[in-house]
C-alpha cells in the first residue's frame, strides 16, 4: 500500500500535528508493509521539505506555487487532486486541524470518495484497515472501514499519536521530488485576509507541553492567581474546565473538552476538576495526567497517572514554592 501524508504549515511554521500524523503513517506502514510519501505545500517551502526528508519516509513531495502561499480551500483542492492523480496513493492521511476540516472532505468528495475524519486510532485486521473514531462526545468509539477502491482519506485527532515517536530516516535523507502544479487564480474563489486572532494573547493550547488546568474546585476568580503562579513556576499554560470559562473567569480559548480544545501535552495537571466525560475527551491524550481533588471517588482519578486526594489550596502554594526553590538552588 502507498500512504501519502499531507503536512501543514501555519504562518511559516510546522503545525506539529503533522508529525503526529506522520507517526501514525509510520505505524500503519510497519503493520501493512506500506511506503510513505510526505507532502509539504506552500511557497518557498524547500527548508521544510529538507526537514521532512530526514524522517523515515520513502519520498518527500514538495508542492510549491505562488498561489499556494496563503491557504485557500480551492487552491489546496486543485493542487492536491493533481498530486493524488500523479502519486496514486492508496491512503491519504491528514492531521485533523481546522484547515483540514475545511478542505479535505471537499477534496475527497471531488474525487468521488468519502473521508473518515477525526480518528483516534486504527487496527489492521484480516488484511483490512479499521479506523476508530469517537461518537456521542467520546462516550463510545466506532470502528469504521472504507468501501470501494482507493484512494481512501482519513484524518487523525490531535494527540492520537505521538509526534516525538516519528522515526528518522535510516540512510539520512529521503529523496525530495518537486511536483509541478497547474493552478490559475480564476480557480480560487476566496481571497485570504489576515489570519483571525480573537485576542493578541491568543494561545494555542494544543502545542503547550505543560498545562495547569483548573475546575470548579478553584471556587472563586480571586483564587485563580494561585493557579497562574503555579503554571508560571512549572512553565505551563493555564486552562480550565467549562464552568470556569462559562463564568468568564478565564477566556473561552482556555477551555478544554468536547466544546473546547483537545490537547495532548506532556503533563496535564488537573486541579479541582471532577473528570466529566466532556472534559476528559479533551485531555485524555496527555502523556502524564496528575489530578488533585479532595474527593477520592472523583472520576478524574480513573484516568490519572498520579492522583493526590487533597485540598488544592494546600497543594498549589506548596508546589509553587517548591518549584521556585528548586529553580533558585
Ligand atoms: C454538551 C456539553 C458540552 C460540554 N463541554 C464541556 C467541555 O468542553 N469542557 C468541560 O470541562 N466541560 C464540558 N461540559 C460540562 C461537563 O459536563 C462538566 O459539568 C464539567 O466538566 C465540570 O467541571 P468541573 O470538573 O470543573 O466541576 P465539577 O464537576 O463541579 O467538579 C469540581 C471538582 O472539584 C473538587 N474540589 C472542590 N473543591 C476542592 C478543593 N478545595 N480541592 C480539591 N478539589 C476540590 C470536587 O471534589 C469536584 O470533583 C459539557 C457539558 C455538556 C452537556
Amino acid at each position: 500500500m502507498k500512504i501519502l501524508v499531507i503536512t501543514e504549515l501555519r504562518q511559516g511554521k510546522w503545525n506539529n500535528a503533522s508529525f503526529e500524523t506522520l507517526a501514525a503513517a509510520q505505524q500503519i506502514a510497519a503493520d501493512t508493509a506500506s511506503t510513505i510519501g510526505a507532502a509539504v505545500i506552500g511557497k518557498n517551502v524547500s527548508a521544510f521539505g529538507d526537514e521532512l526528508s530526514t524522517k523515515n519516509v520513502g519520498e518527500v513531495l514538495q508542492i510549491e506555487h505562488d498561489l499556494l502561499e496563503a491557504y485557500t480551500p480551492d487552491a489546496y483542492c486543485v493542487a492536491l487532486a493533481q498530486v493524488i492523480s500523479s502519486a496514486k496513493p492508496d491512503l491519504v492521511l491528514f492531521p485533523h486541524t481546522y484547515q483540514v476540516r475545511d478542505f479535505a472532505p471537499k477534496l475527497a468528495a471531488s474525487l468521488g470518495k468519502g473521508m473518515i475524519g477525526d480518528c483516534i486510532g486504527y487496527r489492521h485486521e484480516s488484511g483490512k484497515l479499521v479506523f476508530v473514531r469517537q461518537m456521542f462526545q467520546g462516550k463510545t468509539a466506532a470502528d469504521v472501514t472504507f468501501q470501494g477502491n482507493a484512494p481512501w482519506f482519513a484524518s487523525f485527532q490531535s494527540g492520537a499519536f505521538r509526534a516525538d515517536l516519528v522515526a528518522a530516516h535510516p540512510d539520512g535523507k529521503a529523496p525530495i521530488n518537486k511536483v509541478a502544479i497547474d493552478l490559475k487564480s480564476e480557480q480560487i474563489r476566496t481571497k485570504p485576509l489576515d489570519l483571525f486572532k480573537e485576542a493578541k494573547s491568543a494561545v494555542d493550547l494544543t502545542q503547550a507541553p505543560i498545562i495547569v488546568s483548573i475546575g470548579r474546585g478553584i471556587k472563586a476568580p480571586e483564587n485563580i492567581p494561585q493557579a497562574e503562579a503555579l503554571a508560571k513556576a512549572i512553565g505551563g499554560e493555564i486552562a480550565a474546565s467549562r464552568p470556569i470559562c462559562d463564568e468568564g473567569w478565564l477566556p473561552m480559548e482556555r477551555q478544554i473538552g468536547s466544546s473546547g480544545q483537545t490537547v495532548a501535552p506532556k503533563l496535564y495537571l488537573a486541579l479541582g476538576i471532577s473528570g466529566a466525560i466532556q472534559h476528559v475527551v479533551g485531555m485524555k491524550g496527555a502523556r502524564t495526567i496528575v489530578a488533585i481533588n479532595k474527593d477520592a471517588n472523583a472520576p478524574i482519578f480513573e484516568i490519572a497517572d498520579y492522583g493526590v486526594v487533597a485540598d488544592i489550596f494546600e497543594i498549589m502554594p506548596a508546589l509553587t514554592e517548591a518549584l521556585e526553590k528548586s529553580k533558585s538552588s
